[in-house]
């Protein structure tokens, strides 16, 4: 007989997209708004560089390159940050899966857990906008806010609105010459996951060329259903 307890799996969104997309800016507008926590393998791997750690000291180059970092890594990490208490609200995946190995591995680590994917979005944009994208795009060192030179400047010059921080980073892979390497990749390994989640019927569109407050208006209808 039941006992009337009623468990609801946890939400878990994908954002798709070539770097410059604005996966991280819209992952936290998100964050914020539906309460989720932004999972971006990108992070965890510049953290693990920083920190020294084993898995770091076998990514730093790879990332420089601007080329990807082994499956074995990057699900290892991913795994290991899925299993924290605060992940339990759901997550948002900004940067993972980037290969058909990765999302396969996301489709098992999910189906142990008993949670599916709710939605995999596709931040659609042109290649050709995404180099000044990226080379003007800065992060608050405090808080992780994200600015650009031209589209998104702090009201105070140097200083964070969010967190009042005045230690702005810009990241080393994020020059004109590494862009052009990551935009391979991503063709070559990422785009077909547009297919792999459309197959599955879990795939959205969205214009990611508009402006960042359009953009987050197109993905809050379309992540309010999906989590409904
Ligand atoms: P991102 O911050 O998402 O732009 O990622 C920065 C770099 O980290 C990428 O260019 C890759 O070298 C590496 N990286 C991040 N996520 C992944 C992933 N899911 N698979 C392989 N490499 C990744």
């Amino acid at each position: 007989m039941m006992d009337g307890a009623t468990t609801t799996a946890a939400p878990v969104l994908i954002l798709l997209g070539p770097p410059g997309a604005g996966k991280g800016t819209q992952a936290r507008m998100l964050e914020d708004k539906f309460g989720l926590v932004q999972l971006s393998t990108g992070d965890l791997l510049r953290a693990a560089v920083a920190a020294g750690t084993e898995a770091g000291l076998a990514a730093k180059a790879v990332m420089e390159a601007g080329e990807l970092v082994s499956d074995e890594i990057v699900i290892n990490i991913l795994r290991d940050r899925l299993a924290d208490a605060d992940c339990a609200k759901g997550v948002i995946l900004d940067g993972f899966p980037r290969t058909t190995v990765q999302a396969e591995a996301l489709d098992a680590l999910l189906a142990e857990s008993g949670q599916k994917i709710n939605a995999a979005i596709s931040l659609e944009v042109d290649d050709a906008a995404m180099v000044t994208r990226i080379s003007g795009r800065y992060t608050c060192g405090g808080c992780g806010e994200g600015y650009h030179d031209e589209f998104k400047q702090p009201a105070k010059d140097g200083v964070c609105d969010k967190c009042g921080g005045t230690d702005m980073k810009r990241r080393a892979d994020d020059n004109a010459e590494t862009v052009g390497s990551r935009l391979v990749a991503y063709h070559a390994q990422t785009a077909p996951l547009i297919a792999y989640y459309g197959g599955k019927g879990s795939l959205q569109k969205v214009d990611a060329m508009k402006a960042i407050d359009t953009i987050a208006g197109d993905l809050n209808e379309i992540v309010q259903e999906a989590v409904a």
